[in-house]
């Protein structure tokens, strides 16, 4: 498998190639085309895998495959929710690398840290959102943030959500979602809360496992 026969446009192989990437690994050959064809996915995979470009690389595709895409008017178009400050990072480091060709903007918003330079961003416009919970709903109700316009939806370490007690943060996430949007969900282990919470978000997905 390479990354050749993933159908990837340009810009993204082009960062691919830069970042000295010769061939996905197993979760990325796995879960790549299955994302661009639109479905939900299930991915049981520890950091470590490549699970982070398995998820960002199609998100970038399709984001900038888009009809609606435009540079003026950039409304967040996918979200990503990860527990940890640090994970969060990483997953933005990720998409500033693979989608520098692109033209597509995120950032990253997370708690323990004055709003201020966060809520800069956010203004500006991003289409791309990495999030923790705490303070995504805390931008959230204070209007700062919309997910009116998400299409794209990533719970990220949905296990280790549950262990840091962020369960409850994220149902009232998903309240406020469109209900219309392609799911992504990743956990390490599956115990049943975790399964009750992806049968709640999951529309018929495409299991992998590494
Ligand atoms: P992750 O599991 O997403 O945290 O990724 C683990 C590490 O693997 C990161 O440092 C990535 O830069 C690296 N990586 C991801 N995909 C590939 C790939 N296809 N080839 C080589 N390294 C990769």
């Amino acid at each position: 498998m390479t990354f050749q026969s993933l159908g990837l446009i340009a810009p993204i192989s082009k960062a691919i190639t830069k970042e000295g990437y010769t061939q996905p690994t197993p979760i990325q050959a796995e879960a790549i085309p299955e994302i661009l064809k639109g479905r939900d996915l299930i991915g049981c995979a520890q950091t470590g895998t490549g699970k982070t470009a398995a998820f960002s690389i199609p998100i970038l595709q399709l984001l900038s495959e888009g009809s609606e895409y435009s540079q003026k008017q950039r409304k967040i178009r996918s979200l990503i929710v990860t527990p940890t400050r640090e994970l969060a990072i990483q997953i933005g480091e990720s998409i500033e690398t693979y989608g520098c060709f692109t033209g597509l903007k995120s950032t990253v918003i997370f708690g323990g840290v004055n709003q201020h330079s966060q809520v800069k961003a956010l203004r500006v416009g991003v289409d791309i959102l990495v999030a923790t919970p705490g303070r995504l709903l805390d931008l959230l109700n204070q209007g700062i943030v919309s997910l009116k316009n998400i299409e794209i939806f990533v719970l990220d370490e949905a296990d280790r959500m549950l262990d840091m007690g962020f369960i409850h943060d994220i149902k009232k996430l998903l309240a406020v979602l469109p209900a219309k949007k392609q799911s992504l969900f990743f956990s390490a282990t599956m115990p049943p809360p975790i399964v009750k919470l992806s049968s709640g978000i999951l529309r018929n997905p495409v299991k992998v496992e590494v």
